[in-house]
């Protein structure tokens, strides 16, 4: 089996976030995804890539690793990073859950993600860094 694989390494300016929706929307390209899911796999990988600047880092240097992989119809998407970590990763992902409510977050990252793609696993440990890692079938209609 064809097996196609990525991997990226990225400082955490804001305006990555925008580098790496485009670099995972052309990689998932062969799988000819229609507009809308080509745009729910780039949502999530914004949210993931925000969650690692905003809250992984604090807004401060780090680095951000996103590995790809693409098995027949099916695209899995790692979005990694070594900042604070999450303490309770249960409670992160309900919705409306945000740490950072004076930075006008809404707490809805992780719904969104869990939303747009078919599968979501977060693993994280405090102090160490963050994997939030997705996965979706891609024409699915
Ligand atoms: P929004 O995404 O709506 O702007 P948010 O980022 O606070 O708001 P989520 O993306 O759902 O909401 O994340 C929920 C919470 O999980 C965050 O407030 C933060 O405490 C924690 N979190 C998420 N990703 C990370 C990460 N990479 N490192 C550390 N904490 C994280
Ligand atoms: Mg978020």
């Amino acid at each position: 089996m064809v097996r196609k694989e990525m991997k990226m390494e990225f400082t955490s300016q804001s305006e990555n976030e925008g580098f790496a929706r485009v670099a995972v929307g052309a990689f998932i390209a062969g799988l000819n995804p229609t507009v809308d899911e080509l745009a729910d796999v780039k949502t999530a990988v914004s949210e993931a890539v925000t969650n690692a600047i905003i809250h992984g880092y604090d807004q401060k240097e780090g680095r951000i690793f996103i590995t790809a992989r693409v098995e027949e119809d099916q695209v899995e998407i790692s979005v990694i990073d070594t900042g604070r970590g999450i303490a309770d990763i249960e409670k992160a992902r309900e919705p409306l859950y945000t740490t950072r409510p004076e930075l006008e977050r809404s707490g809805m990252g992780f719904t969104f993600m869990e939303a747009f793609m078919d599968e979501v696993w977060v693993a994280s440990r405090v102090g160490e860094g963050t994997r939030v890692t997705m996965r979706k079938r891609i024409g699915k209609a």
